[in-house]
Parts: C-alpha cells; sequence; structure tokens
C-alpha cells in the first residue's frame, strides 16, 4: 500500500483549516498545530448568557466563485444568512449598495465551528503553540518535534512568522519587507434605544462599525477605527471600553449607558497592501506559507489562499507519481 503523504499546518484559521480540509479530502494525513484553545483564529466569538457574539470578522463575503460557492454550501446547512435588514451610514439610512454589503453574509452558527467543519479528517492540536520551523519539522514551545512532514504550512499573520522561520532564511528575507498589520479593538456592547438599525457605518475618527447580534437583546459587536486602536494600543481593556462606550454615546446619542460585555485588542485585524498570489512557497525545503499577509485582507482571501497551496501540492503529488 502507497504511504500517505503528510501535512503539519501552523495555525487553525481560515487559511489553515482550508489548506487542511482539502489536502485531507485528497487522502493526505495532516496535523494543524494551533496556539489557542480552538480554531477560528480572527473569525472568533465570545459566549455570552444567550448565545455569542462575533468578536472578530462580523461578516463573510465572497466576491469570487470557489468561495461563493462554499458560502452556498453553507447557507443550505443553515449555517450562514446574507444580511439584511436596516443600514446605516453616520446619519443617513443606505441600501446595500451604497453599503457595500452585498453578497455578504453572517455566521448563524458560532464561526470557529465552521472554521472547524473545513478541516475534515485533519487532527487539530490546540494549545500548542508553534516555536519553530524547519525543513519537514515544526516544533512546539516546550520541545516537542513533530516530523517527517512532505509539506510543512505556515498559516499565521506574516509578523508573527518572521521568527518562526529563523531556519529558514530565505523564507524569512521575502516577508521581511512585506506586509504590516493595523489593530481594531474589538467589543461586545449592550445598549437601549438607539436607531433602528442592524449595521452602523460610522463616519467617525474613533468608531468603525456596529452590527447587531441575533442572540441576546440589544447586542452588538463595535469596532473601532484603526485610529483608535492605534492611539490606544497600550491601555487596559477598561479603559479602551470607557472610550469606545463614550464615543458611541456621543455618535447614537443614546440616552442610557452603554454596557460593554467583552474587549479585545486585535493587534493584527488587516494586513495593509496589495497582494497577486495566494501563496509562498520553499519547495526546496518544502515549507510554505498561507493566511491573509499573503494573500491579502480578508476572510475569502484567507480561504484561498489555504485551497489554491492544497490544489497545487495535490496536483505535484499526482504529477510525481505518474
Ligand atoms: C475586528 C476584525 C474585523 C474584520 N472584518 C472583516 C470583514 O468584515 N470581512 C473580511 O473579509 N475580513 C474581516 N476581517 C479579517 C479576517 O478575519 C481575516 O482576514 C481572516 O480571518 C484571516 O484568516 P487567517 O487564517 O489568515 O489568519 P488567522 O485567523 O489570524 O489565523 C491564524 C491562526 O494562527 C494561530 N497562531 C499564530 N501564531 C501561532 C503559533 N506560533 N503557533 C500556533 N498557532 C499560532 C492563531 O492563534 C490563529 O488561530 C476582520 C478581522 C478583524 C480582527
Amino acid at each position: 500500500m502507497a504511504t500517505k503523504m503528510r501535512a503539519g499546518i501552523v495555525g487553525a484559521g481560515i487559511a489553515g483549516a482550508s489548506c487542511a480540509g482539502a489536502l485531507a479530502a485528497a487522502g493526505w494525513e495532516v496535523d494543524i498545530f494551533e496556539k489557542a484553545r480552538g480554531a477560528g483564529g480572527r473569525l472568533s466569538s465570545r459566549r455570552m448568557e444567550e448565545g455569542w457574539a462575533s468578536l472578530g470578522s462580523p461578516f463573510i463575503s465572497a466576491k469570487r466563485d470557489p468561495f461563493r460557492s462554499q458560502l452556498r454550501d453553507w447557507v443550505r446547512m443553515g449555517w450562514l444568512e446574507a444580511v439584511r435588514g436596516n443600514i446605516m451610514k453616520g446619519r443617513a439610512t443606505v441600501s446595500w449598495t451604497q453599503a457595500q454589503l452585498q453578497n455578504h453574509y453572517r455566521p448563524l452558527i458560532e464561526p470557529s465551528q465552521l472554521v472547524r467543519n473545513l478541516m475534515g479528517t485533519a487532527r487539530l492540536h490546540t494549545e500548542s503553540r508553534v516555536a519553530r520551523l524547519a525543513p519537514r519539522t515544526i516544533q512546539l514551545e516546550g520541545g516537542a518535534v513533530h516530523g517527517d512532514y512532505d509539506c510543512v504550512i505556515c498559516s499565521v499573520p506574516t509578523p508573527q512568522a518572521i521568527p518562526l522561520l529563523e531556519g529558514l532564511p530565505r523564507l524569512q528575507e521575502r516577508l521581511q519587507h512585506d506586509t504590516r498589520y493595523r489593530p481594531v479593538w474589538s467589543f461586545i456592547m449592550r445598549w437601549e434605544g438607539g436607531p433602528p438599525a442592524d449595521v452602523i457605518q460610522f463616519d467617525d475618527e474613533l468608531l468603525n462599525l456596529a452590527v447587531r447580534q441575533a442572540d441576546g437583546e440589544g447586542v452588538w459587536a463595535v469596532h473601532s477605527t484603526h485610529a483608535f486602536a492605534e492611539t490606544y494600543l497600550d491601555v487596559s481593556k477598561e479603559e479602551a471600553s470607557t472610550r469606545g462606550a463614550s464615543a458611541l454615546m456621543g455618535l447614537l446619542a443614546l440616552p442610557w449607558p452603554v454596557e460593554v460585555e467583552a474587549a479585545h485588542l486585535w493587534k493584527m485585524a488587516l494586513p495593509t497592501g496589495q497582494h497577486d498570489g495566494f501563496w509562498l512557497g520553499d519547495r526546496e525545503n518544502r515549507v510554505a506559507l498561507i493566511g491573509d499577509g499573503i494573500a491579502g485582507a480578508g476572510v475569502e482571501r484567507a480561504w484561498e489562499s489555504g485551497t489554491r497551496l492544497a490544489q497545487a501540492l495535490v496536483q505535484a503529488e499526482a504529477e510525481l507519481s505518474h
């Protein structure tokens, strides 16, 4: 019997998960190492008494076909629905097109579950922080070494990938000049009253967006601007929450105080700059990099970077075995 091809993947965000699932579906044996307690990465949520609310990306959108068809599958499964309702931009109610929210969906199950489901039969190792990559080998913090991989795949934001690549200087060098990420403070807030909207796009220096959450009365996911997060990069959650809540009360002229249920600083929320390719590879050492730092900002580009790399690996394997 032919031995199975093996891949080791660092990071269980949507890029790592889509790559893992596509390789596993092609018969590869796949390990995913994730430093957090579960999958999802920046598609994460916070549990509350009434259910859950988005802490990372509140929307999933598709501009192109392969991901559109993935989203249609998720809609059929009841895991996603098209964004509907009233949208406000500044103080005006606007259409979907004006708000550029066509083809936007919101998860009906926890977004981390969407990501988990993508992995198929791949093995997820949680609370496993990777310290170093080498050809065919992944070394965890604490020293454990997992090896003998036909391909090692790094699917973490670029600034977090650079220190892992000490032993792979050519790949590390190609990353040094690249991508910068910008931060966002993300809050889960609860308030009474306010405008009859489901999505609010602020025209403001401090706050960017508020999205009403399905679970919980009056619960909203609120995102700061990059400028707010860059100014308050080093403050406590309490201070950021107070500043975010008072900005929101002013913008919406709310009569009652806003409750902040959770606050999270995404130091690397979104990468800047244009990206043409989907993945970066070091063929000789069998190491490849994927994720939005390589492919460009957003859930769709991240998903596509994982599936495109998997397709290329499966095709290369098929060519070798003929
Ligand atoms: C607040 C916010 C709002 C957003 N809004 C939108 C939006 O409206 N639309 C949109 O398309 N996109 C949006 N995004 C961006 C989108 O979420 C990301 O582009 C996408 O999820 C990136 O996926 P990824 O797999 O590349 O990276 P990630 O999701 O960051 O996954 C990387 C994973 O690697 C893990 N990791 C890192 N280092 C290590 C290590 N050393 N060892 C093991 N594991 C490690 C991390 O824990 C993480 O799980 C938003 C992001 C944020 C934060």
